[in-house]
């Protein structure tokens, strides 16, 4: 992911936005202003980023009597390595389908639909595939998480395998209908629903850029879809939206993304602080462009979870260099776990 992809060039400016506008650069920029604009060192951005954002952090929610979520980390690992395993996965090719179908083998018996299409881009037409995993809820409403499964076509012949950019969304969201499908209640006589908001994962497609990232060449999937869900009135149902990208960096830390719900990200922190896992959190702050965007941008509640300080200087981000030994299964568990931490705390609302 990435969205844009990033160099996490995390400068302290003044400004307003920086949007992620090419290839590799999904600019994080610190928005306190008391310092120049030059290329801060993260861990001076780190300081004051994480000032700011405690002082606008809700206090946390009562707490209930809920057991906090705890997933599978070793096996949400596993589904990394595996998925990374099957090498470059661009949009449509044979990896890809391989890795449509591993998906999807871990998903039978679930409530399970497909957007594709196929895109026209600069580089020529490619077949586009969503996989949405529905679980039904006993509440009105539906919370959706996502997170991209397709590696850069760009990057195609370099040896690039996305253990963290594309490998570590898909595994937490197979992790995350391991989950969901243990929670359910109900019998064979009546369908099997959660209590609270139906969740909805959707490893989308597409996500990368086939060449730079612009405004039309990034989001193919994410920009379908929500077109799709705004005519046929799904995009008002939705409670909150959450992107999961880049969420295995052994060095977890989750930036602020300010193209984002402020109350949802608040949110996210409290459900962090419940877990003890404040501190991988919000650090760093800035705006990026992720899978949300077109969900955000038509009024839906929506957040991205990612880390793009990959490495110093976010270094092995769109780099053959991200590879599983940058990894670790504590990431994956602590980012997994607080977004279901969220997503129960979205059910109380
Ligand atoms: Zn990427």
């Amino acid at each position: 992911m990435k969205a844009c992809t990033i160099l996490v060039l995390l400068t302290v400016v003044m400004a307003s936005s920086l949007a992620c506008s090419h290839e590799t650069s999904a600019h994080a920029s610190a928005t306190t202003n008391s310092e120049p604009a030059v290329p801060a060192s993260a861990k001076s951005e780190m300081t004051d980023a994480t000032e700011a954002s405690a002082s606008a952090a809700p206090a946390p929610a009562a707490a209930d009597s809920a057991p906090l979520p705890h997933i599978d980390a070793k096996r949400a690992f596993e589904y990394t390595r595996e998925v990374t395993a099957f090498g470059e996965r661009y949009m449509g090719n044979e990896n890809h389908k391989k890795l449509e179908r591993y998906i999807l083998d871990h998903l039978k018996g679930d409530q399970v639909e497909d957007d594709a299409f196929t895109a026209d881009t600069v580089e020529g037409k490619f077949p586009v595939r969503n996989i949405i995993d529905k679980f039904p809820g006993t509440k009105d409403g539906i919370i959706v998480i996502m997170g991209h499964y397709d590696t850069n076509y760009w990057l195609r012949g370099t040896g690039y395998v996305g253990a963290n950019d594309g490998g570590s969304s898909t595994a937490i969201l197979l992790e995350f209908a391991n989950q969901l499908r243990g929670a359910r209640t109900g019998d064979s006589a009546s369908p099997k629903k959660r209590d609270g908001y139906s969740v909805w994962l959707v490893w989308t497609d597409g996500e990368e850029a086939v060449k730079t990232w612009t405004e039309t060449d990034s989001l193919y999937g994410t920009r379908h879809l929500a077109e799709k869900w705004e005519k046929d009135g799904t995009l008002k149902k939705i409670k909150a939206l959450m992107v999961m990208d880049m969420i295995g960096d052994a060095d977890l830390d989750i930036i602020r993304n300010t193209n984002g719900t402020s109350w949802l990200l608040d949110l996210i922190y409290t459900a962090a602080e419940r877990m003890g896992y404040q501190s991988h959190f919000y650090a760093l702050q800035g705006p990026i462009e992720d899978d949300h965007l077109p969900f955000y941008n038509r009024g839906v509640p929506s957040a991205d979870v990612i880390d793009l300080d990959y490495g110093y200087h976010n270094v092995f981000h769109h780099t053959p260099q991200d590879t599983m030994d940058k990894l670790s299964p504590k990431s994956l568990e602590i980012s997994g776990d607080t977004i279901l931490e969220t997503v129960h705390l979205l059910d109380q609302r």
